[in-house]
């Protein structure tokens, strides 16, 4: 509207001056040294490859900013329905070759900056990650947030700015240690900072209720400390595609209000050192995946980024001046996990206390708008928070939380009457000493879809941790979301020589907006030329994992071996410990063969990786085992070379694209029913990699999807669990005999002090072994032999590799997007118009 008063002259200038900023190479050598001299005051005497990666990055930001500045303007206009995914990570990785293949700037910027005397890998290698995740659902934000760019979604994304992302993982004599990621140390050019968007947060103080003019009884929370969320705005583009969303990541600052009183008593130090405290709220991403630990700091991030977020998407909502009553038609708000659920209180907060909304409605306006994705069934990542701590940190709404499981548990007694025990194991008050806030429980009430993320997963939670909930909201709340992955980064970009063959081979790069194209590859499985170029394009990419192995261990690995890969956060869940037992056993039955006897077995490179969360001690034990291992077999020159163990140090986004394409089977060995879903097996598979998996998230629909002869599964049920447990328990079953042999090495010293390894041994015996290790131990050492004898035959295994990626089209990540949108969140794509008045 105010641009429709400037006066045409006005205009004609912004039009001619406005983002001028062309995609040519010419252009980019001249914003290149026009960034080395200005922005980075260096010039050709002084400029090296850091300098260099900071110029391109520049000039690609540039670009980003004006596709971000006409996605947001167009929003604005069309003010059609959008979607906030919030989510307490967002594990980016790194930004440049992204937005270079997103942008299709990656030909003109590699031939200019050759020009100028650099490479563009050494350029790219110069990033450090933006490591703001603990793994699985901190990456899945990061694919999903490409998909809804990609797929010209109004989307956005909130988070926080952590000034320490994921710590860095350093091996010391075989065990982790942890040094702190200080990622911001030098400038990041793919923040925006919008020091204009300020959001003043409360927390404590005291809630007092008085009757407003019209009589109705009114509650305002008074006092307390205030903080300061500042946003800073991380584009994220879309492929192939004018779309450039924004991720707003919150960072918490002092407000300049200082506790006078203390300054005038002399308390300087005290008072300075408390104001410093208070701003630390964002200082530290909590380094723990599936794991709940309660520490007060945490709910306080938890309420600053939400409390921050939702006065954002509060403040865009009144700008278009429609009526409360449409807000869910215009907001619809993705919980990712539960990190979020006080979200809930406060919109509800928001709009009883200061907008003045009747309770009821207000409630209906908060269910319409939020739905929920939970990630996982394991117990000790339940959130749950103690009634005291809440009381403490935000009075008000625990007095709304108290409210809302009122009134629930008096719907579910009126619609299912006298049944004490139900409404126990349905409040979201646990009624324990202290109380506690379930947090689960609040997220399903307050949302009007909650999904799994796999179809077995899906189906468990309602025959297991949500149970109870089926019986009052029947089945038609809970749905399931299988995950995906972004083709764009995890093919495209990873794996170049993959994605250009598969290009040639289906004649356009379409496939990479509609991944089931990739199904066109079938009908050249029996193609020669193509054959040797799947090969080929394998080979180099295990030729440049073996390259990076040895710049970051020292151990050279042989390229020509099977390479058997286990990268992902390291939890007893996940079963690495049985991975090294597994290769305890193969390098003992091989030191017991003959030369001639070794000669025939298939030689392979076992390779681990991932970080424990500090303070998991087992985890941590399972690294250590895995490097004492490793010591032994790698320097074991009986063996001939036929095993070598490597545990790469400091996985994350950035090396998991230089593993994932070099894998020739990578394993998912989770306990069945215990992995939601995971996507690192979606990734291996679709870049040709075959499977070791149990029947267990994801891994199902892998199967399903490319069929049982091109994947390796084993182990018990997930309905079986339970019976195994209690056999554990109460019949003193044996340990696996094969197993046993293992822990006698172990035990034996084989591997060095046993005594250190006791309590990861301690975990198998004594009727414990929760993760059911012994129980899937022979079934997985037979496996194990079928993948070895299926590698023999390499023609064979070239078409399986081939047939896997084929038939992946289903895990992309813009499928997963597609049914969220339609089926939960009911937006429609918003194609970016062309430059207006920029
Ligand atoms: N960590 C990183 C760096 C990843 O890229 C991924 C997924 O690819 C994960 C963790 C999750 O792995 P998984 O699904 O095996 O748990």
């Amino acid at each position: 509207k105010e641009i429709a008063k400037l006066p045409k002259e006005t205009l004609a200038l912004w039009e001619k001056y406005g983002a001028d900023e062309s995609d040519d190479k010419e252009s980019f050598q001249k914003s290149f040294i026009r960034h080395v001299t200005t922005t980075l005051a260096r010039s050709i005497y002084n400029i090296d490859n850091f300098s260099a990666y900071q110029a391109t990055a520049h000039s690609v930001r540039d670009r980003l900013i004006n596709r971000w500045n006409e996605t947001q303007q167009t929003h604005t206009e069309v003010d059609s329905k959008r979607v906030y995914y919030l989510s307490l990570e967002f594990l980016l990785g790194r930004s440049l070759d992204n937005a270079l293949l997103n942008l299709g700037l990656k030909d003109n910027y590699g031939g200019g900056i050759k020009e100028l005397g650099f490479t563009m890998e050494d350029v790219l290698d110069q990033e450090v990650d933006a490591a703001l995740g603990n793994g699985g659902l901190g990456r899945l934000a990061a694919c999903y947030m490409d998909s809804l760019a990609t797929m010209d979604y109004p989307a956005w994304g909130y988070g926080l700015r952590y000034t320490y992302g994921i710590f860095q993982q350093r091996l010391k004599d075989g065990y982790q240690i942890e040094f702190p990621d200080y990622w911001l140390n030098f400038d990041n050019p793919w923040e925006l900072p919008r020091l204009d968007v300020v959001v003043d947060v409360q927390f404590c103080g005291s809630v007092n209720r008085y009757t407003d003019e019209e009589g109705h009884k009114r509650y305002v929370w008074e006092g307390g400390d205030t903080l300061q969320a500042i946003a800073y705005d991380v584009p994220i583009p879309g492929y192939g595609t004018k779309n450039c969303i924004n991720i707003r990541l919150w960072s918490s600052k002092p407000k300049r209000q200082f506790d006078l009183t203390r300054f005038n008593e002399g308390q300087y130090e005290q008072a300075v050192y408390e104001q410093m405290q208070a701003e630390n709220i964002t200082a530290v991403l909590y380094p723990n995946d599936n794991h709940m630990v309660g520490k007060e700091l945490r709910l306080k991030q938890q309420y600053f980024w939400v409390a921050a977020s939702l006065f954002d998407i509060v403040r865009r909502f009144k700008k278009s001046e429609k009526p409360w009553s449409d807000f869910p038609l215009q907001v619809a708000i993705q919980l990712n996990d539960t990190h979020p659920t006080l979200a809930i209180v406060e919109l509800q907060r928001i709009l009883v206390d200061l907008e003045g909304i009747g309770w009821d409605e207000a409630w209906a306006i908060v269910t319409q708008t939020f739905a929920f994705t939970n990630h996982t069934i394991l117990p000790e990542a339940m959130e749950r928070w103690p009634v005291p701590m809440i009381q403490y940190l935000l009075p008000r709404h625990m007095q709304i939380i108290f409210d809302i499981n009122l009134f629930f548990l008096q719907k579910v007694e009126k619609a299912i009457p006298n049944n004490r025990d139900l409404l126990a194991k349905l409040s979201i008050i646990e009624e324990s000493t202290p109380q506690f806030v379930r947090m689960a429980h609040l997220a399903i009430v307050g949302s009007h879809r909650v999904n799994g993320v796999a179809a077995l997963h899906s189906e468990l939670i309602k025959k297991t941790i949500f149970k109870d909930f089926i019986q009052f909201y029947g089945e038609s709340k809970f749905e399931n979301k299988t995950n995906g992955i972004t083709p764009r980064r995890w093919l495209h970009q990873a794996n170049p020589k993959l994605s250009e063959l598969i290009t040639e081979t289906l004649g356009s790069k379409n496939w990479l907006k509609n991944l089931d194209l990739l199904k066109g590859l079938k009908s050249y499985v029996d193609n020669k030329d193509f054959r040797k170029r799947w090969v080929a394009a394998k080979l180099s990419n295990k030729v440049r994992l073996a390259d990076y192995i040895q710049k970051a261990t020292g151990i050279v690995v042989n390229s020509n071996a099977l390479f058997d890969v286990q990268v992902k956060r390291i939890h007893e869940y996940k079963r690495q410990f049985m991975n090294i037992l597994g290769v305890i056993h193969r390098y003992n039955t091989l030191k017991k063969m003959t030369s001639e006897e070794r000669a025939c077995v298939v030689h392979r490179v076992v390779i681990f990786g991932g970080k424990a969360a500090p303070g998991y001690y087992i985890a941590k034990l399972v690294i250590k085992l895995i490097n004492s291992v490793a010591d032994v077999v790698n320097n074991d020159n009986s063996i001939e070379d036929s095993l070598k163990v490597v545990f790469i140090p400091d996985y994350n986004v950035s090396v998991a694209e230089i593993i994932i394409p070099a894998s020739d089977i990578s394993q998912h060995i989770s306990t069945a029913g215990t992995e939601a879903s995971g996507t690192s097996n979606m990734k291996f598979v679709l870049n040709g990699g075959l499977i070791l998996g149990t029947v267990d998230g994801a891994n199902i629909e892998i199967c399903e999807e490319i069929g049982d002869d091109n994947i390796f599964m084993f182990g018990n049920l997930a309905h079986q669990v339970d019976d195994l447990r209690h056999a554990h328990r109460y019949r003193n079953v044996p340990v696996d005999p094969s197993l046993q042999a293992v822990i006698n090495d172990i035990e034996s010293g084989q591997f060095g002090d046993s005594r250190i390894f006791a309590p990861l041994i301690n975990t198998l015996t004594h009727g414990k072994d929760y993760y059911l290790i012994s129980d899937d131990f022979q079934s997985y050492l037979d496996t194990q032999k079928l993948v070895d004898e299926s590698y023999k035959d390499q023609e064979g295994w070239t078409t399986k590799s081939i047939m896997c990626s084929a038939h992946m089209g289903k895990f992309s990540s813009d499928r997963a997007i597609q049914e969220y949108a339609d089926q939960i969140w009911e937006i429609k794509p918003v194609p970016v118009m062309t430059k207006k008045h920029i």
